[in-house]
């Protein structure tokens, strides 16, 4: 065949698909607005859906707010203003910082974003969807950032298909919920869905009241305390005594920096820490914060940034099956043999 087969693709089609990395479902938007919150020193977010965010979600913040300006530039695809250059990354402590979500959400959805700053007499509205910003005007607003998403996906009908049923669409928007308030104890969030409230969080400060009350007592009665210092990482949090277990690991959550990561390594070496207490193919619960050199830790792995990659993995795990095996043996619950092996 003669000539040329290959085209650049029109912005408004790679927007679509660069979408599909950042935003697979709605429980992906509610993370990165979420997130944006956080970012914004928020003390209170709260979370409205309806049809388990298909039809709407509301994010609503106490925080920062935006000025005018950076209202009218949030949408912009790589504009940011938590980093400037990549040597950034090496100390990033944001959860956010490659200016994709916003820009994102809004080629896929309708989107209307309300912000006041503390200084500022009034706030700024900005309309935006799949072709671009409708308007920015000036608007009354309480200090912080409300964003209305509208109409998930109309723009991508394709990926509206692939949407798993309303009641696995809620769970996945529950458990997003429910990792952020377990990570950020000090926050209130709220998650109300078609007009019931699902989560309601204490915002004690106090890791532990934040796992009463989003996994119940019977789960809190079971925990003891995890502490733990090495050369390369800090360990807090909790773990189950081994008679509570799951043949899944939806009893763990695991936070990097602030951020809820997924990793098997992590649980592996939680497990391993176990020794022979647990019985095969059973999970503990394990709510385990690890605070690491930002520089020791690649975050921009995955779009998402639920995977990170860690220099001296070896040694974090390591540190991670003492800090069990420690925590386990304080509660008389493993021989001490086991440690001073
Ligand atoms: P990123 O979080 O990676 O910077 P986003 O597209 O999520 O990119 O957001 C773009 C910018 O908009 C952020 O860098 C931030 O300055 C601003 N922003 C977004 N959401 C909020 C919010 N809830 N409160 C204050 N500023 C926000
Ligand atoms: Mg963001």
């Amino acid at each position: 065949m003669q000539g040329s087969r290959i085209h650049v693709l029109d912005e408004s089609t790679i927007n679509k698909i660069a979408a599909g990395e950042v935003i697979e479902r709605p429980a992906s938007v509610v993370k990165e607005l979420i997130d944006n919150s956080i970012d914004a020193n928020a003390t209170d977010i709260r979370v409205e859906i309806k049809g388990s965010g298909t039809k709407s979600i509301l994010v609503v913040d106490n925080g920062s707010g935006m000025s005018h300006q950076d209202a009218s530039l949030a949408f912009t695809k790589h504009a940011t203003s938590k980093i400037s250059s990549i040597e950034d990354l090496d100390r990033v402590l944001t959860l956010g910082f490659r200016g994709e979500a916003l820009a994102s959400i809004a080629s896929v959805c309708r989107v209307e974003l309300t912000t006041r700053q503390e200084n500022d007499i009034s706030g700024t509205r900005v309309v935006v969807d799949s072709s671009g910003i409708k308007s920015i005007s000036p608007a009354g607003s309480a200090v912080g950032t409300s964003i209305v998403v509208n109409d998930l996906f109309y723009s991508t009908p394709a990926r509206k298909k692939y949407l798993k049923s309303l009641r696995t669409e809620l769970a996945n928007i529950t458990d997003v919920v429910t990792r952020h308030a377990v990570a950020h104890p000090g926050i209130s969030f709220t998650l109300v869905s078609d007009g019931k409230v699902i989560i309601r969080s204490p915002s004690s400060g106090e890791l532990f009241d934040s796992i009463v009350h989003l996994y119940g007592a019977d789960v809190a009665r079971s925990l003891v305390p995890v502490e733990f210092r090495s050369e390369f990482v800090s360990i807090s949090g909790y773990i189950s005594k081994p008679e509570l277990t799951r043949s899944g690991t939806d009893l763990q959550a695991f936070f990097i920096n602030g951020r809820s990561i997924y990793s098997r390594v992590i649980a592996n070496a939680v497990r391993l820490g176990y020794y022979t207490l647990l019985p095969k193919g059973r999970y503990p619960a394990a709510f385990l914060k690890l605070e690491i050199d930002p520089f020791h830790v690649d975050v921009n792995v995955h779009p998402t940034k639920r995977e990170v990659r860690l220099s001296h993995e070896k040694e974090i795990e390591s540190a991670i099956t003492t800090a069990v095996e420690q925590a386990l043996s304080t509660a008389d619950l493993i021989p001490e043999l086991r440690i001073t092996k």
